[in-house]
């Protein structure tokens, strides 16, 4: 019989078993455990990997506080500030607040431009890979002692098959071993004799003891049959054990056209419309039974500005929608022409969605800010800065970004391992300097190149032009 699970993976198609992927988050942002908030959601100095920024914290563990008690689907936040200000860090410490079972999803607005699919089928799936599906399933846990393991050695890797006698109150219970069950067996280096839980569903056998049958030691991954006296039988258990897959995922794979291995190669086309509704009304029966239950999850679009205005439409229509997640956006720029029109607006967004958002500030970082993060981003990069060399960097942040700052860290460590230092000091960050240009010295030194370069030739409206 199929479990509720497996039929959700095949709603409309054969199709079953999924794997729920799961990305670690390595890079820029890997020092960010949390949005550092104590238990009454106050910001504390230097927590979780994040330092000041305090309101905004705040303002953002409030959100998550809305999303984990399910309050806030279908609502908007705009993370607006200076470059390097925080904002996907920020996100990403909601990210990690809200835990594993809640989808998270991040994309760059640039990502809804390509050739394979459209603009508003590329925001449906993110928007569908931020909703979470939590399908309960009850399972049988067997719990007996190990009467008779038979595994034929000679079948080897998946098709790894055997038989599994275990006793339980009723009577002796056969099962064909999977692979899983094998592997299992011989993790826990378990014995004829042995008293072990078996669940059903994910093949797990846990060790419980031992009986004091006449048992002969068995070892799980030999190759012959052995019997044993069993003693008194134990009891049968169920337990709930809850999936979480997205939208998406549930999409994809009953797509007839693209089928579950598409989730592995990320390239999954376009979705029909009807697809879609009829998994939500197969999602929406689920939910009445008590079967399923949704999760809204979170969508992070960063540098909003660069959608254009049918998406911002488009975004307005979605964040109505029944099964919408919250959706947070971040944008750097000030006043900017809105893409695909000639008005101008705050933050590059049409008025009628910045209504809807609720908006964050980040503001610049204090100097003590700045050298917080740089001694936090040099713990996770495993480089020793010399004090000299931690108060350099931190006035370059001041004039240059916070960013330019810390990718010197790891290029400053390079030049320090090549005179044999361990120690990163203040001479090595100077170098760096020299080698590699920030933003404003790199503006000036087009400048200086009065037009060598090519396209530079071109006045400010050609530009415009080339890139609208
Ligand atoms: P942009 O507008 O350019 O995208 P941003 O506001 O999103 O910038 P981030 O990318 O979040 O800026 O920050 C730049 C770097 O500084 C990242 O490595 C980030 O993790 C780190 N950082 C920023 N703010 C903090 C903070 N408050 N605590 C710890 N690390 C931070």
């Amino acid at each position: 019989m199929l479990t509720n699970f497996q039929k959700a993976m095949e709603i409309t198609t054969g199709t079953s078993s999924v794997r729920d992927i799961r990305i670690e988050r390595i890079g820029a942002h890997s020092h960010i455990r949390g949005l550092g908030l104590d238990d009454r959601l106050e910001p504390r100095a230097n927590s979780q990997g994040m330092v000041g920024q305090g309101k905004a914290r705040k303002a953002a563990g409030l959100i998550v506080k809305m999303v984990q008690d399910g309050r806030i689907s279908g609502k908007a936040i705009l993370m607006a500030g200076p470059p390097s200000s925080g904002k996907t860090a920020i996100a990403m410490g909601m990210a990690q607040s809200l835990g594993n079972d809640v989808p998270f999803t991040m994309i760059a607005a640039s990502e809804v431009f390509s050739l394979s699919m459209s603009k508003t089928e590329a925001l449906t799936q993110a928007f569908r890979r931020s909703i979470g599906v939590r399908i309960k399933e009850e399972t049988e846990i067997i719990e007996g002692e190990i009467v008779e393991i038979q595994i034929d050695r000679s079948v080897t890797g998946a098709t790894k098959m055997g038989k599994l006698t275990i006793k339980t109150t009723d009577m002796a219970t056969v099962y064909d071993l999977g692979s899983k069950m094998i592997d299992s067996l011989a993790k826990e280096k378990v014995l004829a004799g042995d008293v072990v839980t078996i669940d059903k569903a994910s093949g797990r056998i846990t060790k419980l003891g031992r009986s004091f049958s006449r048992a002969r030691d068995y070892d799980a991954t030999g190759a012959d049959t052995k019997f044993v006296q069993t003693p008194e039988g134990e009891v049968q258990k169920r337990k709930e054990v809850v999936h979480t897959v997205s939208l998406h995922e549930i999409d994809v794979i009953n797509s007839r056209t693209q089928g579950f291995l598409a989730l592995f190669a990320g390239d999954t086309g376009e979705i029909k419309p009807e697809l879609r509704e009829q998994i939500n009304n197969k999602i929406g029966e689920w939910k009445e039974e008590g079967k399923a239950e949704i999760v809204p999850g979170v969508l992070f679009i960063d540098e909003v500005h660069m959608l254009d205005i049918e998406c911002f439409s488009f975004l307005n229509r979605a964040l109505e929608d029944e099964l919408a997640p919250l959706v947070i956006m971040a944008s750097n720029r000030g006043t900017a022409t809105i893409r695909g029109t000639t008005f101008r607006s705050p933050h590059g967004l049409p008025v009628d969605l910045l209504d809807r958002v609720l908006i964050i500030s980040t503001q610049p970082y204090s100097i003590a800010d700045v050298e917080q993060i740089i001694q936090i981003r040099c713990q996770e990069e495993d480089v020793q800065l010399a004090p000299d060399a931690l108060k350099a960097l931190a006035n370059l942040a001041t004039e240059t970004t916070l960013r330019y700052a810390l990718n010197l860290i790891s290029t400053a460590q390079v030049v320090a391992r090549k005179r044999k230092s361990t120690v990163v000091e203040t001479e090595d960050v100077r170098r760096c300097y020299g080698y590699f240009l920030d933003e404003k010295r790199s503006t000036q030194w087009l400048k200086e190149q009065q037009g060598s370069l090519v396209f530079d030739a071109l006045g400010d409206n050609d530009v415009t032009m080339a890139t609208s």
